[in-house]
């Protein structure tokens, strides 16, 4: 069986704003209990930086019992220009105006100038819309700060909502599968 995370990725902050808030959004997770820091950090059992705390159940209810900490099973604050995509199965990114489908190969070949550079603005073949490739459902995501939740059951709205917003304006969820 693989791992399965959800990680969240801010697409809008530059990289000294995304040292600045992975800062507070750590002390926020700490403080309310949903993480603790991993007293011995490395391990192939416990790789994460992070493990779930004695309040993860307030940001994912499906913690069963009492002990929270099953393998690999840890949070990670990434902060590095990154590039994410979500995993799950999905269906070609398409215009969330017209539906149309976006290109793989045009997807593919814009994934290195976001990397390297600015996000590039995407224009539909449908119905000539124009929209930062992040607005793209099923598309490729690059952030400089991402928290991902490995191996976590279903985090709540409500969490994801508050974290998100503690990231940054413009945040994403996605799965990922290892
Ligand atoms: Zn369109």
């Amino acid at each position: 069986m693989g791992d399965e995370c959800v990680t969240v990725v801010e697409m809008s902050i530059g990289a000294l704003e995304a040292a600045d808030r992975a800062d507070a959004v750590i002390r926020w997770l700490v403080d309310t209990g949903v993480i603790v820091p991993n007293p011995v950090r490395g391990s192939a059992w416990q790789p994460s930086a992070y493990l779930p705390g004695p309040q993860a159940p307030a940001a994912a209810p499906g913690f069963g019992g009492t002990d929270y900490t099953l393998a690999n099973n840890g949070v990670d604050i990434l902060v590095e220009r990154e590039l994410y995509r979500d995993t799950s199965p999905h269906e070609a990114p398409a215009c969330p105006d017209c539906g149309h489908e976006l290109a793989e190969a045009t997807l593919e070949a814009l994934i290195r100038p976001w990397l390297d550079g600015h996000e590039p603005r995407v224009g539909c073949a449908g119905c000539s819309a124009v929209r930062p490739l992040g607005e793209w459902p099923d598309g490729y995501l690059v952030g400089e700060l991402a928290v991902r939740f490995n191996n976590w059951p279903q985090l709540s709205q409500a969490f994801l909502a508050d974290l998100g917003t503690r990231m940054g304006p413009r945040w994403r969820a996605v799965r990922e599968q290892y």
